[in-house]
């Protein structure tokens, strides 16, 4: 694979952890811990700046499993851009003997950053980025996980959490055929 292979949303993608593993105007300092990740391709999907699927898995979630909005097609682009060499996928281990995952750009990946359209990162900072132009912050809750940014007092929800409804709006439907069948 080359960096030819590079479609619209790997860019998008590439650049949104940029974003959020820059200090100031320098990029590639920090790195992103997978689940605030999955929250904001998650949230980027519904929103439309990802034209990804998704669907409820079961993954470790403040020490216990849970199902959350999971974009496997979000989850080969992660590795498509570690393979082209623009990603490291850092092993983490958690006080609970588990491991998480966390991401940052190589240094590769911080000079591919002026190959990507400023019409894929406006895109990115209109839905993924507070108004005021500042990255959020990104909080794990046990109630869910939530983009904030204090100066603005904005909380948003990313919803990736919400997927009981779906799950329990079947059950009444399948027993009401039952009934009337
Ligand atoms: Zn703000």
């Amino acid at each position: 694979m080359s960096n030819q292979n590079m479609t619209t949303q790997m860019k998008r993608l590439l650049y949104l952890i940029a974003e959020y593993t820059k200090i100031g105007d320098q990029y590639g300092v920090l790195s992103i811990k997978d689940l605030p990740l999955k929250a904001l391709i998650y949230y980027g999907i519904i929103n439309k700046i990802f034209d990804y699927d998704y669907a409820p898995l079961s993954i470790m979630y403040m020490d216990n499993r849970r199902f959350l909005n999971v974009s496997q097609e979000g989850e080969d682009d992660l590795n498509d851009l570690r393979d082209l060499g623009l990603l490291n996928k850092i092993r983490i281990a958690t006080r609970s003997h588990t491991f998480i995952y966390a991401y940052s750009l190589t240094n590769n990946g911080i000079k591919y950053l002026k190959e990507i359209k400023s019409d894929d990162k406006i895109a990115v900072d209109s839905k993924l980025k507070c108004k005021c132009g500042r990255t959020y912050e990104i909080k794990v809750l046990l109630s869910g996980i939530y983009f904030t940014c204090s100066t603005c007092n904005v909380n948003i929800n990313s919803q990736i959490t919400d997927i009981e409804d779906v799950a329990y709006k079947c059950v009444p439907l399948i027993i009401k055929t039952q009934l009337t069948g």
